[in-house]
């Protein structure tokens, strides 16, 4: 556990280095760049020629340190998910160990710096490779194509809507920068008093959640609902419409939340395992 914070500072140091060199790269870039965000008041009313760097500091702006696989750095850590309740005090350190290291680049720079719950979309795939490259097979670590989102329950460990919703708020909280939570619902058109509920308890409990339904439709058959991934003969992963068989992904329409919004692209093998994997909450 003393190398993990030790190890854990060494990386933070990297990351900061990044961020102020983000930070360098968008100083001196003039307000004419976007005239619409920088002069005409959607961020800013500078003036023509004007560059944006007063903006970057003194909390008008924030860089964004984006973290993801808070799950597998637990179960690595403690052997047991975040939803856990003797690991959860542990994944919330970790995300307030950040949170502070944040705070005190702020007070040395006067650049707001905040921490993101990110999606990371499709380097979920590249970032699980690389893990597996250096580290091997560790199970239920990196024994995916995937790595979790942010600090999201692991998308295959059955829970209930509300409690998943309860347990991620704490981690929303923490994740000052961005974050989305969502649940995993099934068809919930007859059973409108359920959907009620579960946004009301989104209303009382978290920031930012949202449902998650499938309203995918086949162009080959008229299909419409959810269009499931199966195994192809040599292994890929293959959508496939559950009525006529039709594989051709340029005739069906799937869409699917793989970070704050609603994808309609079809997914790297990684994203597309995690895809796969998800659970119903509802
Ligand atoms: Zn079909």
């Amino acid at each position: 556990m003393e190398n993990f914070w030790k190890i854990f500072d060494e990386r933070l140091a990297l990351c900061h280095r990044a961020l102020l060199y983000r930070h360098e790269r968008l100083k001196g870039t003039l307000s004419d760049a976007a005239p619409i965000l920088w002069q005409y008041g959607a961020i800013a009313r500078l003036k023509k020629g004007e560059t944006i760097d007063k903006l970057l500091y003194g909390g008008y702006s924030t860089i964004s340190l984006g973290y993801a696989g808070l799950y597998e750095c637990v179960k690595y850590m403690t052997g047991k998910s975040h939803t856990d309740p003797e690991a959860t005090p542990f994944a919330l350190d970790v995300m307030k160990y950040m949170n502070a290291a944040c705070d005190k680049w702020t007070l040395e720079s006067n650049i707001k710096f905040s921490i993101y719950g990110s999606p990371i979309e499709s380097t979920t795939y590249k970032f699980a490779k690389c893990l597996q490259k250096r580290f091997g097979i560790i199970e239920g670590v990196t024994d995916k194509t995937y790595i979790t989102n942010s600090y999201h329950v692991h998308v295959s460990e059955p829970i209930d809507a509300f409690s998943k919703l309860a347990l991620e708020a704490q981690f929303q909280s923490l994740s000052t920068g961005g974050a989305i939570s969502y649940v995993e619902v099934p068809n919930m058109q007859d059973n409108i008093p359920a959907v009620l509920q579960v946004i009301r308890f989104i209303y009382d409990n978290i920031m930012y959640a949202e449902l998650n339904t499938k309203s995918d439709y086949c162009q080959c058959c008229g299909f419409s609902g959810e269009i499931g991934i199966v195994e192809d003969t040599d292994g890929k992963l293959v959508w496939e419409c559950p009525k006529c068989g039709n594989r051709d992904q340029d005739k069906m329409n799937v869409a699917r939340r793989t970070c704050g919004y609603i994808g309609t692209q079809f997914w790297n093998q990684g994203r597309t395992q995690e895809i796969r994997e998800r659970v119903l909450h509802l």
